[in-house]
């Protein structure tokens, strides 16, 4: 045996199956923090979806632990930086959900566009009323964030005949059917803005009051990425008053909501979320699994 494994929230079998002849394996997908933080000393390798925390405290108490994978993309539940001083390995499985996050992205954009949420609760009340929206076709979509996801996003939505553009503070390349823009143009410019950036647990919000200003009136933000891209309190502002139009949003800044701004957003009807579920597909968990099983195996 390699060692020991501590899987800490709900993963897809294939991720047990490749490790379990070399690993000793506990499976505690509802381990609390508290437990988490007594038993860690135990564990060499610790396994965490977006729910555990990897907090300082924990790998100060991980004596044995070498490697800490995140089963999916985003590390910002893990404290990265006292992992690296600590020469603690942080694995994570980039492009597993690359696919499903897209699909819920155009879903989520078509929602935004044609009032479908609502129309579908009211119908639920047998109130058949009809809801105008909008079409995306010869609209301009601003992707924040061109990487896998935002790439993956364009190529999908081309079958809208969308205008694309986008912004990324880092060298990245843009087909010739994207316009590279400054974030102040992509505010300006957007009838649909997707967020598909990557923070850190320490990151700033990259909208505050400034770029939400800009916006164009009516817009539509769909965010599957982190809700910590934007600042919640100064976005309510623009909800309220109409200026955008639909947020679309498969995150949150707290998962629960638990902050004021949080529960007063939830009760608006331009504001539609999904309890993050964008890389909650069969083939994903899957992928995921698979890919972290290899991480853990070639960084062992
Ligand atoms: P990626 O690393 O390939 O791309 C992210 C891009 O964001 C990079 O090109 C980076 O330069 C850019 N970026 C970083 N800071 C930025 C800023 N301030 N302004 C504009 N761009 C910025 O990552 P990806 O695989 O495309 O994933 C994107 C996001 O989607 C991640 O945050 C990930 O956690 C999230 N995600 C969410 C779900 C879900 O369940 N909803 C599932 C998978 C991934």
């Amino acid at each position: 045996m390699y060692g020991k494994v501590l899987i800490c929230d709900p993963v897809d079998n294939v991720m047990t199956d490749k490790l379990k002849d070399k690993f000793e394996i506990d499976y505690k997908p509802k381990i609390s923090p508290q437990e988490l933080l007594e038993v860690i000393k135990d564990y060499d390798v610790v396994v965490v979806r977006s729910r555990t925390k990897i907090t300082k405290d924990v790998i100060s108490n991980g004596k044995k632990l070498k490697i800490i994978a995140r089963a999916g993309i985003g590390v910002d539940n893990i404290d990265t930086d006292y992992a690296e001083e600590k020469h603690i390995k942080v694995v994570y499985a980039p492009g597993s959900s690359t696919e499903s996050v897209v699909e819920i992205t155009l879903a989520m954009m078509v929602i935004g566009a044609r009032s479908l949420y609502k129309g579908m609760e009211n119908t639920r009340k047998n109130d058949f009323t009809k809801l105008k929206g909008i079409e995306l076709e010869g609209k301009t979509l601003g992707i924040l964030g061109f990487g896998r996801i935002g790439k993956a996003i364009v190529d999908a939505s081309r079958t809208f005949k969308m205008k694309f553009i986008a912004y990324d503070p880092m060298p990245v390349e843009y087909p010739e059917y994207v316009k590279k823009v400054s974030l102040d143009e992509l505010m300006e410019q957007s009838d649909v803005i997707s967020i598909n950036v990557t923070m850190r647990k320490d990151s700033p919000y990259i909208l505050n009051d400034n770029e939400l200003s800009k916006l164009k009136e009516g817009v539509i933000i769909v965010n599957t990425s982190r809700a910590r891209a934007i600042n919640g309190k100064d976005m309510l502002k623009y909800l309220k008053n109409g200026k955008i139009s639909a947020f679309v949003s498969d995150v949150f800044w707290n998962e629960p909501a638990k902050e004021e701004y949080e529960m007063e957003m939830l009760k608006l009807d331009n504001v539609m979320i999904t309890p993050h579920l964008g890389a909650q597909t069969k083939e994903a968990q899957k992928r995921i699994a698979i890919m972290t099983a290899d991480n853990i195996i070639n960084e062992w």
